[in-house]
Formats: structure tokens, sequence, C-alpha cells
């Protein structure tokens, strides 16, 4: 019986994680489930799940949380980041699902890490803000880490078991990353211009949380997962190679020396990846129906980053490295807040992100407190910019 933490467990992530656990009761057993502030969302997984924690952000919000278990429920209340890594971290606890949108999720998901847990990687922009730190301590502590995001999840069954001795020894030439190009592919730039946020949060082949699905939109998701692709298989960014694929079948590929490539196929649903790496090395039902394959057309093409800067603007961090990928990410962390709070225009979201690089020097990235000092830095830059914004 593996015992689960989720991270984020009211997330569109988060609940996709109980939905395969629910169809293996014999296997999984959740053992803390956490959530920012949907307290009632979270009271009703409670009752349901019985975990032994459940973890918020606000202290003053427990007797509220607490109020709303059934009598019967036994989970202990605790709030705040410090509960966060420690439920992450905790001897009891074999798997953690870090499903926590945004930086926020870094400081738990290196808990788990650091105790040598399973963790399954929804947040990609931890790895984004602290890759090397992070990768270097999954090393150090011999912790397993497996991708949930679909892209990674496929380019990891594509790739031999042993590509830890690098990929060029393994026989791989290149990592072909696979984008929808999101609702707005075929906008023209006057069109983007206009766009909206519920436009932005509705895609055409995926169901995400509010934040990941304007990344997608703007296209910064796979700039971001580019970073992460990197990190994770240890490519450089040459290795990676960008491709739109409107249908979001095949969600990677991974190409060979001899000329063959490999790719991983199936529905758009994150249940996949994540009944994958839950039972990794074994195969366990997801709950997701076969692929009819007779039913599709499939297309790629190059991306178009005049059209969709954040792509460059996230590949040139990448190239730049030190401060420069958590600059990027905490800057678009703001914009993309800014855009859902109607703030901010779609297209001036690559326009903050620049400026923010542009104005912050670079540095060498070490330990994990300059990494949450660049962070916070780069949010004030971001927000002072937006304050001067008309
Ligand atoms: P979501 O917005 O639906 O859920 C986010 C979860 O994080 C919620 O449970 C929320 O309570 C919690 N949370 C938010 N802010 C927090 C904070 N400051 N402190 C603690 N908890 C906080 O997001 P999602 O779509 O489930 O995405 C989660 C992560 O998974 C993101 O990093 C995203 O990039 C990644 N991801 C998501 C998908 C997808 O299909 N949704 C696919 C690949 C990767
Ligand atoms: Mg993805």
């Amino acid at each position: 019986m593996q015992s689960i933490t989720i991270l984020g467990a009211t997330g569109s992530i988060g609940k996709s994680t109980l939905a395969v656990i629910d169809l293996h009761p014999e296997r999984y057993q959740v053992f803390a489930l956490t959530a920012h502030s949907r307290l009632g969302e979270l009271a009703v997984l409670c009752n349901q799940y019985q975990p032994r924690y459940a973890v918020i952000a606000q202290e003053t919000d427990i007797p509220t949380l607490k109020a709303l278990l059934a009598a019967q429920c036994r989970t202990e209340v605790l709030a705040g980041e410090s509960a966060l890594a420690w439920v992450a971290a905790h001897s009891e606890c074999d798997t953690v699902m870090a499903a926590i949108v945004g930086a926020a999720g870094l400081l738990p998901t290196l808990a788990a890490v650091k105790a040598s847990k399973r963790v399954l990687l929804a947040n990609k922009e931890s790895l984004v803000m602290a890759g090397q730190l992070f990768m270097e301590a999954v090393a150090q502590h011999k912790a397993t880490l497996l991708p949930i995001d679909s892209e990674h999840n496929a380019i990891f069954q594509c790739l031999p078991r042993d590509y830890a001795q690098g990929l060029v020894n393994v026989g791989v030439e290149r990592i072909l990353l696979t984008a929808s190009g999101g609702p707005f592919r075929e906008f023209r730039p006057e069109q983007l211009a206009q766009v909206t946020p519920e436009q932005a949060c509705k895609h055409p082949n995926w169901v995400m949380g509010r934040k990941i699905s304007v990344d997608s939109a703007t296209l910064m998701n796979k700039g971001l997962e580019f970073i992460e692709a990197c990190w994770l298989f240890d490519a450089q960014p040459k290795q990676v190679q960008i491709v739109i694929h409107p249908q979001s079948i095949i969600h990677s590929m991974v190409q060979y020396t001899d000329g063959s490539t490999l790719a991983q196929l199936g529905n758009p649903d994150m249940r996949t990846p994540i009944a994958h790496a839950l039972a990794f090395p074994e195969r366990i039902s997801a709950g997701v129906s076969p692929l009819d394959l007779c039913q599709y057309q499939l297309n790629f093409y190059p991306p178009d980053e005049s059209r969709f800067a954040c792509l460059r603007l996230a590949r040139e961090a990448m190239q730049a490295g030190g401060s420069a990928p958590a600059i990027l990410n905490a800057a678009n962390e703001v914009a993309v807040d800014a855009f859902l709070h109607k703030k901010l225009p779609f297209i001036a979201i690559p326009q903050l992100i620049e400026a923010v690089l542009t104005q912050l020097p670079m540095s060498v990235v070490d330990n994990l407190d300059t990494i949450i000092a660049i962070d916070q830095q780069a949010r004030r830059y971001a927000l002072q910019w937006l304050s001067t914004y008309h």
C-alpha cells in the first residue's frame, strides 16, 4: 500500500490524482491533502478520504475547516508553508504528488525530495526556478522523480531506462516537445490584442487550472516545459525542439541517431501520466478510454515566435542560465495574474516579462535563499512596471 500526500489536492491535477486513486483502493491510501483557500472543497475531500492531515494556507482558517469536517472525520488540520513541507517529508508518506501551482510549490516539493520520497512532479515552476539545485537534491537524496507533465511523462516513456548515462551515450539525438499551440494558435496579432481571460482559459484539448491555461495560450507553458525538459533529462537546449501538434494526441517524442523516432500517444487526459507515474514501473488502469486513431488526422509544424514571444523569452532565459529562469517565472506569474484580473492585455504579458529580465542583473544561483530573494525581487520589479503601465 502506497501512502500519498497530494500537495494541491483541490486543483485540476489534484482531483485527477484522486480519480486514479479511487480506481485502486487496494494500492493507494491518502496520507495528507493540501489546499490554499478552497476550504469547502477540501472539507469534502477530507470527509471522503479521511487523510491523517489536511493543510491550508492560513492559521486563522483552521477552525472554519474543522467545523466543516464530519463528526467521524479524524483528520488533523494544519496551516502554513512549514506544514506543507512537513506533510511532504513525513516518514509515513511514501509518495508526494507535487501539484501546487507556481513558485509556492518549490519549498514543499523540495522537502519531499530531501526526504527521499517518490515525487510525482506536476509543479514545473519549481524546476524552472531552481533546476540545478533541485536535480542535485534528487541525486543527493536518492529521491525518485517521475514527471507528470504529459509531455515529460511521454518523453520519459520514450527514453531508455538508463538515460541518466547521458542522452548522447544512449543514442538520443533530440527530444521533440509537442505543443497544442493553445486556443489562439491561428490568431493574428491584432486579434491577440483583444483576447479576454475567459477565452484564454478555454483550452481546445485540456481542462486545467487558470494559470497554466493562460500559460498555454501565451505558449509560456511550452517555454517553461522546455526548461523543465532540459533539467529533467539533462538535455542541452539545442537537443530540445518544440513542434506544434494541434490535436494533442502525440504527447512528445524522442529521436534516436539511427533515425528512429519514438512517440507516446493517448487521449489528452492527465489521468494517463498520473497513473503511469503512480504505478511505475507497473501499469494500472487510469479510467481513460483507449485512443481511436481513426478519428484523427495528426498535423505538425514549427512554432511562431514572432506572435508568441514568451517562447523566445523562455529559450533565451534557459540559455542565459543562472537567475534568468527564476526571473522569467516570477515575472510571468505577476503578468498572468494581472491579465486574469484584467489589468494587463494579453499581448503585454511578454512585454512585462522582457522588461523585468532586462532590468534585473543576471546572477549565479547557488542556494535556495538566493533563488527566493531573486523571485521576490523580480515580483517587485514586475509590480512596479505594472503600476506605470497604461
Ligand atoms: P489549479 O489552479 O487547478 O490547482 C492549484 C492547486 O494549488 C490548488 O489545490 C490550490 O489550492 C493550490 N495552491 C495554489 N496556490 C497555492 C499557494 N500559494 N500555497 C499552497 N497551495 C496553493 O492548478 P493545476 O492546473 O492543477 O496545476 C497544478 C500544477 O500542475 C501547475 O504547476 C501546472 O503547471 C502543473 N500541470 C498542470 C496540468 C493540468 O492539466 N492541469 C498539466 C501539466 C502540469
Ligand atoms: Mg504539459
